[in-house]
């Protein structure tokens, strides 16, 4: 089924994710330098941004919630959609 014009294909640029800061984090802020800590009783969230430069996969940034919205979403709106809770990783996928 060929479909012109509409995103049938994977198109490889930037995106960001919003997900829950880990325990033991240790990734620094790209916006303001800062650690992106994890703490207990404050649930803080981060952006993390696969980036893609020349259509191809550069580098993931960490920012914090805040920092994204300061730095003006350089990556896109931010990808609220909930991680999934079953992580089933199939066993050595190949093409
Ligand atoms: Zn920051």
């Amino acid at each position: 089924m060929a479909s012109t014009g509409t995103s049938s294909r994977k198109t490889l640029k930037s995106r960001a994710v919003l997900r829950d800061v880990e325990p033991g984090s240790s990734v620094e802020c790209v916006h303001c330098g800062e650690r992106v800590k994890f703490q207990a009783k404050v649930r803080h969230k981060q952006v993390i941004c696969n980036v893609y430069v020349g259509g191809s996969w550069d580098r993931v940034e960490h920012y914090h919630d805040d920092c994204y919205e300061q730095a003006r979403e350089p990556h896109g709106a931010v990808d609220m959609t909930p991680v999934p809770r079953t992580r089933q990783q199939k066993p050595s996928e190949k093409k």
